[in-house]
């Protein structure tokens, strides 16, 4: 009925967890394609060309990496990656090769629709606005005018350093995304990441967080997941 449904491919060998997540998304208006294991997700994605991929890690015949890196030598279509690993190593990887989230079995049906619309709202949010002259990012009582390159937290200029700046517009630019250590250097530093550079944006970071007021424990705008990366939320 409903055209602009979003098309969702999901990737799962599980019977039971395939089920339960294709009648979750389909009772949220969502189409799911389904696959089984890596040759036919690569089949469904080059004939369907989904709007999300939701990809479990461990299928039969290769890893769900592999169709990850697939998808990303191609374009930029949201993949959320679902595993039973819970390894921190695992989700930096993952993260690094482009995927846009992160979800640990076993997950709530709560959990998994809030990432799923996150994903789909922040792809469609870089298609259609890009870096438009005069675009503004706002979430809460923050603000971010580009054009001026200033911060704004309830009307008052929060005073960034040049680099803190580039570190909040970019999180700003990847809203809800969880970004790795790496991710963050490369994009700021336009350096390698190594033990130095992440204590150097560990420092930056601790600056930006103290001069938007948060305190530890506190709901802020940037969260931080120790030993993975800094996300800020939308
Ligand atoms: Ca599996």
């Amino acid at each position: 009925m409903n055209k602009n449904k979003y098309k969702i491919l999901l990737v799962e060998d599980e019977g039971n967890i395939l089920n339960f997540v294709t009648a979750l998304l389909e009772a949220n208006d969502y189409q799911v394609i389904t696959a089984k294991n890596y040759e036919m997700a690569k089949t469904m994605y080059a004939s369907h060309i989904p709007d999300l991929v939701i990809l479990d890690l461990g299928l039969p015949d290769k890893d769900g990496s592999t169709l990850l890196g697939d998808i990303r030598t191609k374009d930029l279509t949201p993949v959320i990656v679902l595993s039973a690993r819970s390894e921190e190593r695992e989700k930096v990887k993952m993260l690094d090769m482009g995927a846009n989230d992160y979800i640990t079995k076993p997950f709530g049906s709560e959990e998994l629709l809030a990432r799923v619309r996150t994903a789909l709202r922040n792809s469609r949010h870089s298609a259609s606005e890009g870096h438009l002259p005069g675009r503004k990012f706002t979430v809460g009582e923050l603000v971010i005018d580009y054009d001026a390159r200033q911060v704004y937290i309830a009307g008052e200029v929060i005073k960034l350093t040049q680099t803190e700046y580039n570190i909040v517009a970019f999180l700003s630019e990847n809203c809800g995304k969880m970004m790795t250590y790496a991710a963050i250097i490369k994009a700021v530093w336009r350096e390698h990441p190594d033990d130095a550079s992440i204590k150097k944006l560990q420092v930056n970071m601790a600056n930006i967080r103290k001069k938007f007021g948060a305190y530890p424990g506190e709901v802020s705008y940037i969260a931080n997941e120790l030993g993975v990366g800094y996300r800020m939320n939308s």
